[in-house]
């Protein structure tokens, strides 16, 4: 069967993640959460201590050390899915926090950060069969693909998600300040200045809202199949 590229974009914690590993799994694409890479990327930035007294980044040093900073994903046997590495060591965990949420979308506006990881999100695409989920993948990172998804769904509902995650973890998390850092993150992400988030105009829309998990990946699968039919 043809072998496509599937972007699937949309906002903070709508449930992209999901449905992108399910697919993939389902299919036998590779699956790649471009997210988790700009999160590696703010953890080693708090691990170094790049973030000053005031909050901002330290652009100049970080720019200097992009060289030295290295994302992979290496297959989880327990959970049959990828985990992020940043230089080698597995920071799945570590890069899910709200310390990381709080501070991963300045990072990810700096235009040398996006531009060294789009360059390795487009090689590990070079071959297509790959599932990516993003803010800029449809628009940015691969324009061509077969299928494009935008997700959304309302802040509080995205908020409710990502507190019931925190919380089956075992972690630490307050409502209100999630509802805040999602509406934060939307803003920045969606106001930068290099690839803002926005919907590619040949991108699906999908609310999702009031569909359960089970719906939103029988819809994907839908897609799928139109797409490498034609
Ligand atoms: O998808 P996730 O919420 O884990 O992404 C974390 C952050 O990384 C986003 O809020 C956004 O600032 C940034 N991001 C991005 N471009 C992508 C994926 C994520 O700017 N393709």
């Amino acid at each position: 069967m043809k072998r496509i590229t599937i972007a699937i974009d949309g906002f903070s914690s709508c449930g992209k993640s999901t449905m992108a590993k399910d697919l993939a799994r389902e299919i036998g694409y590779i699956y790649i959460d471009s997210g988790a890479m700009y999160r590696a990327v703010t953890l080693y930035c708090l691990d170094n201590g790049l973030f000053r007294a005031d909050g901002q980044i330290d652009a100049d040093r970080l720019e200097r050390e992009m060289g030295r900073i290295r994302i992979s994903f290496r297959l989880n046997p327990a959970t049959g899915r990828p985990d992020t590495c940043l230089n080698g060591t597995d920071v799945e965990e570590r890069i899910r926090t709200m310390e990381v949420s709080a501070h991963v979308s300045p990072v990810a506006a700096l235009p040398f950060v996006r531009q060294a990881l789009v360059a390795q999100q487009q090689e590990m695409g070079r071959e297509k069969g790959i599932v990516m989920d993003g803010r800029d993948i449809g628009t940015t990172v691969f324009p061509d693909a077969e299928l494009k998804v935008f997700v959304t769904a309302s802040p509080e509902i995205r908020a409710q998600r990502r507190y019931d995650e925190l919380k089956a973890k075992g972690q630490e998390a307050d409502y209100a300040d999630i509802l805040q850092n999602v509406k934060q993150r939307d803003y920045i992400d969606q106001h930068r200045e290099v690839s803002p988030l926005r919907r590619a105009d040949d991108a699906l829309l999908l609310d999702n809202s009031h569909l359960s998990i089970a719906e939103q990946k029988a819809w994907l699968m839908e897609q799928y199949k139109k797409a490498v039919s034609v």
